[in-house]
């Protein structure tokens, strides 16, 4: 092969896993080529996940605030109008500058981006269309698609995955959404806010699966009051096309019962499975875990040697800043360097408004581990900056160790708790106490004090409630 197409590194797929892998071992010496098959870099966080759904969440958070709240701060607006057409080119600009940014990091770092899918053909050899890459050390980060629901057709037009409810055209008048997960109340909340009637469909109890019991009912019961009708352990049966709109038949799991639901739109969003077609896996014999990702140890190896694999594409959350953690480690890994991931303290956000998240262990898997705990709680409510800012529902909930007083599990329901949970999981990195989090000058007023609060309440000495 020529001397272009031989590389020390190349990744596959250009994503938050990827793209950091690949800049993070250009930074430590090797020449590196990261192959994606999409026309733009940064995956789907970039270009139709992460930062598209914010872009949009943002636009229609300042929207319902102002039929909503303006008026409480005597502000008063006549005519208000709105561009779903304008709200879609700022989501676009937005998206572009970032993927641009990933673009910009690639030269500056000298990593060659080759555009094209890539097919591995054997140990250390990829082709990418009728090129044929070398290299001794692959790291596969291609990621995950959405999953689908047997006999629901998606269209992307009327039927649609997060990827359609990201580029609709206009508010739909009626949107169900299957799948009461991260995605789904998300996007369900931007076009709520917009002004669709929304209906999330959810086959479990609850929303939100995996969060804490007690923030899962306090969320479930803001989605509510947001107006969003909620139908719980429900499914989908089929869709059928008439002429008032699509006709949902969903039957009660528990009750066995049906009801009909009409809408304009359907969101599919029950879940994300790992990408693995066509990469060429089984030629070269890698195995696949029991839910189809591509198994690892320890030090993202895949069983063939050479061969590594991180983010989305492998077991744990499927969430952007862990595929990044990986690839910077796959990278330090591979270039004889240490490398730390404690997957124990992987903070989780839900960014509605207010916001949801979370780090550490759930009250439910303390009780089932058997493990004896403290709890501390403080409400937004008794917040002076909550109130001043009009957002006071939620509250901050700090699980510590019954003895050793270690901080477990950090659990936020409330504005910027995607910001608040940063602190407590820095604490956590350093295995903090809750006295430790709580002897800690916090500025006044801040949301962060209901932080400080909390760790108080785990000893009973908060000072505010
Ligand atoms: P990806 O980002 O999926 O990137 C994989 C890339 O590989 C893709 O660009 C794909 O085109 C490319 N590829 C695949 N196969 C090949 C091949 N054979 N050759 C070349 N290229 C290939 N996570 C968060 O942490 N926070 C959020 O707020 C958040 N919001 C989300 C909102 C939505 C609507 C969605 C869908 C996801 C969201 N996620 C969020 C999840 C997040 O997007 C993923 O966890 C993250 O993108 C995974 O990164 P990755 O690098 O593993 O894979």
């Amino acid at each position: 092969a020529d001397k272009e197409n031989i590389f020390d590194l190349a990744v596959i797929g250009g994503g938050p896993g990827g793209y950091a892998c690949a800049i993070r071992a250009a930074q430590l010496g090797m020449k590196v080529a990261c192959i994606e098959k999409r026309t733009t870099l940064g995956g789907t966080c970039l270009n139709v996940g992460c930062i598209p759904s914010k872009a949009l969440l943002q636009s229609s958070e300042n929207y319902h605030a102002l039929m909503h709240d303006f008026a409480g701060h005597g502000i008063e607006a006549d005519s208000v109008k709105i561009s779903i057409e304008k709200m879609q080119q700022r989501k676009a600009s937005v998206v572009e500058a970032n993927v641009k940014g990933v673009e910009f990091l690639f030269r500056k770092n000298n990593v060659t981006w080759i555009k094209g899918e890539g097919v591995i053909e054997s140990q250390g050899r990829i082709r990418v269309e009728d090129r044929i890459i070398e290299a001794s050390k692959i790291v596969i980060a291609t990621g995950s698609e959405s999953a689908d629901l047997p006999g629901i057709k998606i269209d992307e037009v009327d039927i649609v995955t997060s990827t359609g409810a990201l580029a609709f055209s206009e508010v739909p008048q009626r949107l169900a959404v299957i799948g009461g997960g991260v995605i789904g109340v998300e996007l369900g909340s931007v076009w709520k806010r917009l002004g669709a009637e929304v209906t999330v469909i959810e086959y479990a109890d609850h929303l939100i699966n995996g969060y804490d019991g007690e923030i899962v009912t306090l969320f479930e019961r803001l989605m509510k009051k947001q107006g969003m009708a909620l139908k719980m352990s429900s499914r989908v049966i089929e869709i059928e096309r008439k002429d008032n709109g699509l006709v949902l038949q969903v039957e009660h799991v528990k009750k066995g019962t049906y009801s009909e639901v009409t809408v304009d739109k359907v969101l599919v969003a029950v879940g994300r499975k790992a990408y693995t077609a066509r990469l060429g896996l089984e030629k070269v014999g890698v195995v696949l875990d029991e839910r189809g990702r591509i198994k690892t140890d320890a030090h993202f190896a895949t069983s063939v040697p050479g061969l590594y694999a991180i983010g989305d594409v492998i077991a744990g959350p499927m969430l952007a800043h862990k595929a990044s953690e990986e690839g910077v480690a796959v990278a330090e890994h591979l270039a004889g360097k240490p490398f730390h991931i404690d997957y124990n303290i992987i903070p989780a956000v839900i960014y509605t408004w207010p916001e949801v998240a979370f780090v550490g262990k759930t009250e439910e898997a303390l009780k089932a581990a058997g493990q004896d705990y403290k709890v501390g709680k403080f409400p937004f409510t008794a917040s002076g900056r909550a109130r001043a800012l009009g957002t006071t529902e939620g509250m901050v909930k700090i699980l510590a160790d019954a003895k050793t007083d270690q901080v477990l599990g950090v659990h936020i329901l409330g504005p910027t708790a995607s910001e608040l949970i940063a602190e407590v999981t820095m604490a956590m990195a350093f295995d903090a106490s809750s006295e430790d989090i709580a002897s800690v000058c916090h500025a006044h007023p801040t949301l962060s004090e209901a932080v400080k609060e909390a760790a108080l309440a785990v000893t009973g000495r908060a000072i505010h409630i």
